[in-house]
């Protein structure tokens, strides 16, 4: 018996029935481009995220793009975010011409260190090379960052704020929905994120109705009354009416998924917890579970066991982004950011997926277990 890491053919045999006439329906009509679908997602996404605007969109990154645009980012402003996140949160700020300024991370959420934001937005600003514009806050593994804090200090700087929510939609902070939190969220529905569609896709959420604005106009060309009126330059940013209809029949059955991830995340931590570093999550937070990653000394010896007893495992993130050569010209040094480059060193996922029978993880468990105790 093989264990896949994620598993969306099982979770295609519980939508199937659903996700094919939902294609079927988009085929009838062939509004493939904006169809009635996007909009009714959209709909559906401000109702579960409890914003007033969602902007669906061609995929996770073109969500952090769309707000970057919309807020005039360019060459000389600099973007506060993490180094310890997928490439696309930084990459962005680059095309745009501005700066990434990294800020290192919490040892246990793995979420920017808010501390230490606020040191180096001081210490950008005392060194005047370059203009503070925005924060980037990361969700990492589906847990919320700690945005009273971070909404206080973007405040205080007079600096907007996104959530990248790519890894955390579907989860809370505080009895807040992500998607509400910050100037305005972004989310991913690649394949493999919480709530995914079948090829890439992505959404930004804001209560802000002029940013909405701006970002539907950006979305398409920069658009204005009509498409063949263009009032800024823009991106070929839409979603798919198919992968909309997608998205629309696995939004039904996504909470009871994250359920379902919940439940696994605590049935590894009871059975994990003495051998290997399990994650925290504060009890008022709920995390989307996009990964569920451990810490460890023995992490090649507990990788390589899991291997030979045919269970993956993946490591997030093997290189943090400042010791990446697409960023060598921001001249950082790897131990720059001690904690990210610490936790690269012992950081590991599991199967995470809403579909893991107990049985499965349980075997999981005890390859980690034994492997651990070096026995
Ligand atoms: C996946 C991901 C993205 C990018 O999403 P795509 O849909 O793949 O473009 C951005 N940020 C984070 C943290 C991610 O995990």
């Amino acid at each position: 018996m093989s264990i896949p890491f994620i598993d969306l053919k099982a979770q295609f045999r519980v939508v199937e029935d659903e996700v094919r006439s939902a294609i079927d329906r988009v085929l009838e009509h062939g509004q493939y481009i904006m169809g009635p679908e996007v909009g009714e997602l959209e709909a559906k996404l401000s109702e579960f995220a409890q914003v007033k605007h969602t902007i669906s969109c061609s995929s996770g990154t073109d969500a952090l793009l769309m707000p970057l645009m919309a807020y005039g980012v360019g060459p000389g402003d600099a973007v506060f975010t993490t180094p310890f996140t997928f490439i696309a949160t930084a990459e962005v700020i680059c095309l745009l011409g501005a700066t990434p300024v990294f800020v290192d991370i919490d040892p246990h959420s793995f979420n920017m260190d808010p501390a230490a934001l606020a040191e180096v937005i001081d210490r950008t600003k005392r060194e005047k090379k370059l203009t503070p514009r925005g924060i980037i806050a990361v969700d990492l593994f589906g847990l919320a960052a700690d945005y009273d804090v971070i909404e206080d200090i973007a405040k205080t700087h007079d600096l907007f704020l996104i959530a990248d929510a790519a890894q955390s939609f579907g989860g809370t902070y505080k009895d807040r929905r992500v998607g509400s939190l910050g100037d305005v969220a972004s989310t991913s529905f690649f394949p493999a994120k919480p709530l995914g569609c079948y090829g890439d896709g992505g959404a930004v959420f804001t209560d802000d109705d002029e940013l909405a604005d701006t970002m539907r106009s950006i979305r398409i060309h920069g658009k204005g009354d009509n498409k063949y009126d263009n009032v800024r330059v823009g991106i070929n940013g839409r979603l798919d009416t198919l992968q909309a209809a997608v998205l629309l029949a696995k939004l039904r059955i996504f909470p009871d998924e994250l359920l379902a991830r919940d439940r696994v995340a605590t049935r590894y931590t009871d059975g994990l917890a003495d051998f290997v570093e399990t994650p925290k999550v504060s009890n008022q937070c709920a995390s989307a579970w996009a990964q569920y990653c451990v810490l460890s000394e023995r992490r090649d010896a507990i990788q390589s066991a899991l291997k030979d007893a045919g269970i993956p495992s993946v490591v997030y993130y093997p290189k943090p982004l400042h010791a990446q050569g697409a960023f060598a010209d921001l001249g950082y040094k790897l131990d720059d950011f001690a904690i990210s480059a610490k936790v690269s060193e012992r950081i590991f996922g599991l199967p995470m997926h809403p579909y893991l029978e107990p049985e499965a993880q349980d075997q999981v468990i005890a390859v980690v277990a034994q492997a651990a105790d070096g026995r």
